[in-house]
């Protein structure tokens, strides 16, 4: 069984035992409230006392204000109010201001908002700028040499969260001296608590935030340095707790947990030191480089934290990199925001200029100040696996691929569909409306796999663009000498004889048959088993169709169990059957009434002994989850993409209960829905899919 390799840690991390510990201690035995002034209160008092003296302690505080916060944004917006009702104030006494609120470009998003959310609130009328960074992520300080004497308040993080850049700060400091010595200056120090020496006093910083719960402690809990003499205006005004800078009843237990913290940080042990953890990122990396070919890394080494490893593979989707190392137990994150069904590009890596496929294709790789050697060989040791899954799906080159790859599948980008047609036997291919952005992608495949490909088609005109692109993407491996008509379909002399007496061109893979029924928006194309008379309605498996309705052309070709594949899905499901389009666009089949639950799976199959297990994540994400028993059942392969293919069989064979699983649950209930709409009613999903899963995949 997988156990879970955890590098996500500039998202949050998890809690550390000692921290657990001391925050059970608070609620338990040091509840009281620390305002209160009999024994229990006082008890709770000389805590609170003594996590804050060590917190000075521990980032440099000298006189400055510490004050507990529920977190880095709760003292972002501190900061911000604070310093934005100091330039009102200065403006309202006659004393000059910059006019700029600068904040580096590659910023949490908390600063930005902040910055428009209370400058628009107060009416400081005030110009929000980004200061622009370089490729390699930190701060252009020539740029800042331009703006800064128009610079009221600047923002600039220690170190970026996606990126890991370390910001120059001595260099912006002796800048802000020598040109701003006014503006007010808030450093963001999230990523930098237990990564970075910290000695704040000693700096011109006036507010640096930070966050408990990117250092071994529980969310909701914070701290706020603000320098000895800055200004300062309370966010919460009420009991006065926090002498009076933060009201409301303290967070005890967050408290106690971020002090173990701390206080483990302090002893000068538990925490990695810097050259031991860059040796912990250089084994990372030359596991990445070595599993991933053509990786790059976004942030060079040298400038950047040691735990943090931001990179992109050519090829491959930030998307399917997150899939697969989740698939392995490895938690990383896309670089980027990610929606479930499009990544928009990482805006800090945007901002570094780096080219867009990085921007899109970015992971990252984080892991926490106390990381020991047995997490670093679990995780090298699980990416060599991802590497080898990449492999044998043929996702990045390989001499030996392992992947069955007869019949039909499916690819796409946003709801658009690109069909190969495989003949394993004959190693010949066709590939229909191919999309210009899996040209590539295609191409490799196609190569790795050893298909020469006999046709490039489309079904319908105005998408000859993805044509164009394979065809260029292909070289060598498309056959030559050949003249094509239009839509791509080859002049060739072969014919098939249809059900309705028809004679189509024809293209013969083996004892396959691929035919093409022209009509006036373009061009179908009939894929089945030929006979002596030529391709009969019930022998035809699947049906390439345009994204017109072509029910009536298709009727007398086609049968009942035919796979409908269109250049878009239809309704969001991969596939569907000319029944199913005949009923009108059935409502997709209530979710709820195909979910199966993970823990109830057992007392599933014990009723159902027949039934099949279907993983439906696709084979590289199969192969690094060592996947083959599922809840002590035997499971089976069959990709998304595959589902089409194995629907062909499927309806066709006697109905069995099939329950699909995915990582989420996401992409089996598209399965089983589809399965619905063409009336298999015995297909099920598991809600959640592994990730909610009462247990992992175990290893056969
Ligand atoms: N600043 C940085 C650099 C961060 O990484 C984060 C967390 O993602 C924040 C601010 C916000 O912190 P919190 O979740 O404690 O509000």
């Amino acid at each position: 069984m997988h156990t879970e390799i955890y590098l996500d840690a500039n998202a949050t991390s998890a809690v550390h035992p000692a921290a657990i510990a001391a925050a059970a201690l608070a609620m338990r035995d040091c509840y009281g409230n620390p305002s209160s002034s009999h024994a229990t209160g006082l008890k709770a008092k000389a805590m609170l006392d003594g996590v804050r003296a060590l917190a000075r302690r521990v980032l440099g505080a000298g006189q400055g204000k510490l004050t507990f916060t529920s977190g880095a944004t709760e003292g972002i917006q501190t900061a911000v109010l604070s310093a934005l009702c100091e330039i009102r104030a200065r403006r309202a006494r006659g004393e000059t201001t910059g006019d700029l609120l600068l904040y580096g470009a590659t910023e949490h998003k908390a600063v930005p908002e902040s910055l428009a959310h209370w400058n628009a609130l107060l009416g400081t009328g005030l110009e929000l700028r980004a200061l622009p960074v370089d490729a390699d992520g930190r701060h252009r300080l020539d740029v800042l040499r331009e703006l800064a004497p128009r610079a009221a308040f600047v923002c600039t993080m220690a170190a970026n969260n996606e990126s890991g850049t370390i910001s120059d700060l001595a260099g912006i400091e002796a800048l802000l001296r020598e040109c701003a010595p006014t503006a007010l200056w808030m450093v963001d120090s999230v990523q930098a608590l237990g990564k970075l020496t910290l000695d704040l006093a000693a700096t011109r910083i006036d507010y640096a935030p930070f966050s408990g719960h990117k250092l071994y402690a529980p969310k909701g809990i914070g701290m706020l340095y603000v320098r000895e003499g800055a200004p300062y205006t309370a966010l919460m005004m009420g009991g006065g707790q926090e002498a009076g800078q933060r009201s409301g009843t303290e967070n005890m237990s967050g408290i106690a947990a971020l002090g173990a913290v701390l206080a483990a940080l302090d002893d000068g042990a538990s925490f990695r030191t810097h050259a031991q953890l860059v040796r912990m990122r250089e084994r990372l990396a030359a596991a990445l480089r070595a599993a991933l070919p053509g990786i790059v890394f976004n942030a060079p080494f040298e400038h950047s934290l040691p735990t943090t490893l931001n990179f992109s593979v050519p090829g491959l989707a930030g998307k399917e990199l997150l899939d697969l190392f989740d698939a392995a137990g490895v938690r990383v994150s896309a670089g980027s925001a990610c929606s479930a069904a499009k990544a928009a590009p990482s805006y800090v890596l945007t901002a570094m200029q780096l080219a867009p496929w990085r921007c899109a294709a970015a992971v990252r790789m984080s892991f926490g100040p106390m990381a020991d050697d047995a997490l670093i060989d679990a995780a090298c040791e699980r990416i060599a696996r991802c590497g080898a899954a990449l492999r044998a799906s043929c996702l990045i080159p390989s001499a030996t691929p392992a992947q069955d790859s007869d019949g039909v599948v499916q690819l796409g980008v946003d709801g658009a569909c690109t069909w190969l047609v495989l003949d394993a036997a004959s190693r010949t291919c066709a590939i229909i409306n191919p999309l210009a952005a899996l040209a590539v992608r295609i191409a490799d495949q196609v190569r790795c796999q050893g298909y020469r490909v006999r046709a490039v088609i489309d079904t319908h005109g105005g998408a000859g663009d993805g044509r164009a692109a394979l065809v260029a993407a292909l070289g060598g491996q498309l056959a030559g000498g050949i003249s094509h008509e239009a839509l791509g379909w080859p002049v060739l002399d072969d014919e098939a004889t249809l059900d309705n007496g028809q004679v189509a061109s024809a293209l013969m893979f083996g004892t396959r048959v691929l035919a093409r029924v022209a009509h006036a928006s373009g061009a179908s194309y009939l894929f089945g088993e030929r006979s002596a008379a030529g391709l009969a309605a019930g022998d035809v498996r699947f049906a390439f169709t345009g994204p017109d309705a072509v029910i009536q052309e298709l009727a007398e070709l086609v049968s009942r169990k035919t796979i409908v594949c269109p250049a878009c899905e239809a309704g969001s499901l991969p596939c569907t059957t000319l029944v199913a389009e005949r009923g009108g666009a059935a409502p997709p089949a209530n979710p709820l009434a195909m979910q199966l639950e993970a823990h109830g799976l057992e007392r599933f199959f014990n009723d159902h002994p027949d039934a099949l297990l279907i993983d439906v994540r696709e084979a590289y994400e199969h192969a690094a989850a060592d996947a083959d028993h599922w809840h002590g059942r035997a499971v089976q392969s069959v990709p998304l993409s595959r589902l089409a293919d194995r629907l062909s069989v499927w309806l066709r064979a006697e109905e069995r209960p099939l329950v699909f699983f995915c990582r989420s649950g996401a992409r089996s209930v598209k399965a089983a829905q589809c399965l619905h709409r063409l009336g298999y009613r015995n297909a099920w999903h598991v809600a959640g899919g592994v990730a909610l899963g009462a247990m992992l995949p175990q290893a056969a």
